[in-house]
């Protein structure tokens, strides 16, 4: 598109390009033409020519600085921007171009400063580029591990972003809300806390949350702690501090302040949510996690030598792999093994087994082929220190000399992942081997009871920094100890919330003598947007107006804590006026599918019937109400003595299977991959029954998958 001499110039003058930067229109018209056609190349180097003959003109500096980094030649542009920016401050767009090209050079820490002056004066002028900076900061935070500061810039994204980046940002953070792999304390919403002090301070208090406003976090924690400075029993200014400086990616600071708000605040509650982000952060510092690593090993014989070896060891337990797509370049493993902490049972010797038949286990075992140069290799994943000793010599026991440890000089462990160490018991004991033969509703109470003795003899007896060095045991019942083991409680909810297991929490509480904080009092007119994921469990559900009710059950089902989730669907599919507002469906299989994870089976049944009548009275019926006999076959699947299970079967067999035949071919697959006598061909009964043990085979048609999920994938007829 020619260029308008009556507009304002693009250097941002502010004069009309005519009685500007007329001279050199032409050739940045010709320059954008180059872009255009993909010139890249010959741009830049137009642009360097054009830059020499008009030394210091922003048009011709910003528009080459924003194609380098539009390149990928971050330094470049910094470099180029650099010294202009220091000597011109007034040049708003370069300041942004220069922020944005230092984050991808250096990272936020080092560009923190240019990023700061960006954001503080492009709001108005560039709104675009902060939302898309905002999104930079975001993306670095997140893969630093620093949950509540990637949130924070994702909310400023935005709120700044252009209209087409709006949806992107949005769904990336209902995906950070939803991110079960951050403790849920620390998900979601936290709101600065209100203050109200001498007219001057109270100035200041709004200059701080202004700049929090506008993602400078790091200034706006210094001015709440100057203020904090002058009161410091107010537990709001060190909340604040606590909360500016977790935005900024400043755990063991925003840790500190968190502490001191939690002992100074009034309120119980509140002080137990200071206190449990504050723990939850410092378990994140570098000094308080454990390494997973993957450690590479050399198959020095022949692969087959060394999996006939580990097939026969009684530590070692094959996992199924998935055959290798047929097109894809990557290595594929031959074999994988659960590494046992000790001889797994095949079957338990009882009919009504203990969580003695679980078997801990300590890490996994990959096998590759040799392919190209590469010799075969192993892969073990472990937790570093002991646990990954422990394996070493156990594989030199089990392996003999078909397999030699590689040296850290030639190929360096790879750190995966890493558990806070105070907890890392909970990733040791918190995954076990349950024997194939066991069914999925002993497996169930099998795991309650472990999960049991997890919490009581291993969280009860471990010393806790945040208890000043005492067990949960010890401290029950110590005033002095009261907040930090109440907050110990959500962490440890939280931590074993993260898609393994529904903690009982009160139950819990009243082992270590601790009450719960109060709930809280809603106001009719309150919105539940602004509470916090632990603000929301102490909400009365059964108080709330039918819109804070629906409201609330949005944001539980994208924190999916369990118990708020139950809470919370439970009352909504009560209430006649929430209906219409919620996916019914969905809530009752929800329903159906915590009852069930928690073993509660009985009220599994009731929700599940409560399911399929409202799916008999929507549009659609037939398909939604197979749906529910699919999830009640699921269930019933999980324990081999149900008398429903073979009527269950022969029903969905006739009364579908005429309309359906590709229904008749998946259930025929399912009952003879378990070996099943179908019940459609002979007289059916407790044969059937008896068959329909756990199976030992996995993939899609184990009868423990959820089928809230994957049943709908499944079975949707005509798939
Ligand atoms: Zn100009």
């Amino acid at each position: 598109m020619p260029l308008d001499v009556y507009e304002p110039c693009p250097c941002g003058s502010g004069k009309k390009l005519k009685f500007c930067c007329h001279a050199i229109a032409g050739e940045m018209e010709r320059i954008a033409r180059l872009e255009e056609n993909n010139q890249v190349r010959p741009a830049l180097h137009a642009l360097e020519q054009l830059e020499r003959s008009h030394p210091g003109n922003p048009w011709v500096l910003t528009h080459r600085a924003g194609l380098l980094i539009e390149e990928g030649d971050n330094a470049a542009a910094q470099q180029l921007l650099g010294p202009y920016v220091e000597s011109h401050p007034d040049q708003v767009f370069a300041l942004m171009l220069y922020a944005t090209a230092a984050l991808r050079a250096d990272g936020f820490e080092k560009a923190k400063s240019a990023i700061h002056r960006a954001l503080q004066r492009g709001r108005q002028e560039f709104p675009s580029v902060v939302g898309s900076l905002a999104f930079g900061i975001a993306a670095e935070m997140a893969a630093r591990g620093k949950a509540m500061a990637a949130r924070q810039y994702l909310v400023l994204a935005l709120q700044s972003c252009a209209e087409s980046a709006r949806q992107t940002v949005f769904v990336r953070l209902l995906e950070m809300d939803s991110e079960t792999s951050v403790p849920y304390p620390l998900r979601s919403v936290h709101e600065l806390a209100n203050y109200s002090g001498t007219e001057e301070n109270e100035v200041e208090f709004k200059k701080a949350a202004r700049l929090s406003g506008i993602g400078c976090f790091a200034p706006a924690a210094r001015r709440f702690a100057k203020l904090a400075e002058q009161e410091p029993e107010n537990a709001a200014l060190w909340n604040n501090v606590g909360l500016c400086r977790a935005w900024d990616g400043d755990h063991a600071g925003a840790a500190e302040a968190l502490h001191r708000a939690a002992r100074l605040h009034g309120e119980f509650g509140m002080a137990v949510e200071c206190e449990t982000i504050a723990q939850l952060l410092e378990l994140t510092a570098d000094e308080n996690v454990i390494s997973t690593k993957v450690y590479p090993y050399r198959i020095t014989t022949s692969v087959s030598r060394l999996l006939t070896k580990l097939d026969s060891h009684e530590r070692f337990g094959r996992i199924p792999i998935p055959p290798a797509e047929p097109d894809s370049d990557e290595d594929f493993p031959v074999a994988g093994y659960h590494i046992f902490q000790r001889a797994a049972s095949p079957e338990p010797s009882t009919d009504t087994p203990t969580a003695d038949v679980l078997t801990s286990v300590l890490g996994g075992l990959t096998i590759y082929d040799a392919a190209g140069d590469q010799p075969a290799k192993a892969y073990v994943n472990a937790l570093e220190g002991e646990t990954a000793e422990a394996i070493r010599t156990l594989l030199q026991s089990a392996a003999g000399e078909d397999l030699e440890p590689i040296a850290a000089e030639v190929e360096e462990p790879l750190p995966v992942g890493s558990v806070p160490r105070d907890y890392a018991f909970l990733q040791a004991d918190g995954n076990w081997f349950v024997p194939p033969k066991v069914p999925s509703t002993v497996r169930r109470r099998l795991e309650r009871e472990k999960w049991w003795r997890i919490v009581a003899d291993g969280w009860a007896n471990k010393a806790f920094s945040a208890l000043n060095g005492r067990t949960p045991r010890e401290a029950a019942g110590d005033p002095e100890l009261k907040l930090p083991l109440t907050a110990g409680l959500y962490v440890l909810d939280a931590l074993i919330d993260q898609d393994r297991y529904v903690l009982d929490l009160p139950a819990v509480c009243d082992f270590v003598h601790v009450e719960l904080p109060p709930l809280i009092e809603v106001a009719d007119s309150a919105s539940m947007n602004a509470y916090s994921a632990v603000q929301l469990l102490r909400v009365p559900i059964e108080r709330l107006t039918d819109p804070q009710l629906v409201q609330t059950l949005n944001r539980a089902l994208l924190i999916r804590h369990k118990l708020l989730l139950y809470k919370v669907l439970r009352e909504a599919v009560s209430r006649p006026g929430c209906l219409e507002k919620i996916d019914v469906d969905v809530s009752y299989s929800t329903l159906v599918q915590i009852c069930r994870e928690q073993d509660k089976r009985d009220e599994a049944f009731q929700w599940l019937e409560k399911g399929r009548a409202w799916a008999k009275t929507q549009e659609k019926a037939f398909e939604a109400t197979l749906q529910w006999e699919l999830r009640e076959l699921f269930l019933r699947a999980e324990d081999p003595n149900d008398p429903n299970l073979p009527p269950l079967l022969k029903r969905i067999w006739d009364y579908y299977g005429v309309k359906l035949p590709q229904l008749r071919e998946r259930l025929a697959a399912l009952v003879e991959i378990y070996g099943i006598p179908a019940p459609w061909d002979t007289t059916g009964g407790a044969g059937v029954a008896a068959a329909f043990g756990a199976p030992t085979t996995g993939g899609i048609w184990q009868p423990s998958d959820p089928p809230a999920q994957s049943g709908q994938k499944l079975w949707i007829p005509g798939q």
